[in-house]
């Protein structure tokens, strides 16, 4: 379908969908689906693991020029969406662990953290064909993406969403405590110092709510094509 577009940035709070999104959007494209949200998790996870205070930033930036991280194709059909090695260890479920969620936003403020990140993320970007998914992909990563799309919805629905999918997989959580945590999570990444949450001023904004998946990829597929008529037309 689309010839013009190589670039497809996708951002918005925890839970809006963008990953199930971006990974439909990618397999139709045939592009690379890469989500960022794993690199930070994996700061998180390593901080967590090695005892690392998350009030210790120059620790923590240390970290996050050490470790290693790699981004693979699923390795084991169990629902994964790509395989996460931190340093050659399997972490793709230990990144979902509420204790992750409720610290990646604290280690994910910090700007050398993030400067590490985000320089590895713009080499993935350079290569094209690429759908990638963040929180400040279509503002910083990729400010040049052929289309930006910001998802969102209402923080009830979001939390609803993620303690279904956490349920599936029988961790142990109520409802409450994962809309407590997404609502942190959320005031955590809309009011950080360094790019904080927010839609890139070119982007389309889509608010999800009372859509499903399929309903949100139609949508988004609809805009893509629309976006590449323009450019086709121009
Ligand atoms: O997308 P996901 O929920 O896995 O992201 C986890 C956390 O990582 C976010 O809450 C945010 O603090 C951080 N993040 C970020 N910038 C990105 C992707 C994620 O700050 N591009």
């Amino acid at each position: 379908m689309t010839h013009t577009i190589r670039t497809i940035a996708i951002d918005g709070p925890a839970g809006a969908g963008k990953s199930t999104v971006a990974q439909a959007l990618a397999q139709k494209l045939g592009f690379l689906y890469f989500d960022t949200g794993v690199m930070y998790r994996a700061v998180a996870l390593a901080a967590l693991r090695r005892g690392i205070s998350l009030q210790n930033e120059p620790a923590l930036a240390a970290l996050a020029n050490d470790i290693f991280i790699e981004v693979l194709p699923p390795t084991v059909a169990d629902g994964r969406q790509y395989t996460v090695l931190l340093d050659g260890e399997d972490v793709t479920w230990a990144l979902r662990q509420p204790e992750v969620d409720a610290s990646v936003s604290v280690v994910s403020a910090y700007a050398p953290v993030r400067q590490a990140m985000v320089a590895q993320q713009r080499r993935i970007a350079q290569r094209g064909n690429v759908v990638m998914v963040g929180r400040d992909i279509g503002t910083v990563v990729m400010p040049d993406a052929d289309v930006k799309i910001y998802l969102d919805a209402s923080v009830e629905a979001r939390a609803l969403r993620r303690y279904r999918e956490l349920r599936l997989r029988n961790v142990e959580v109520t409802y409450e405590e994962v809309l407590a945590s997404m609502r942190a999570r959320d005031e955590l990444d809309r009011t950080r110092a360094v790019t904080p949450l927010r839609p890139a001023d070119d982007a389309f904004i889509v608010d999800n709510t009372d859509m499903d998946a399929e309903d949100t990829l139609d949508y988004i597929l609809n805009l893509i094509e629309r976006v590449n008529q323009a450019h086709l037309a121009a």
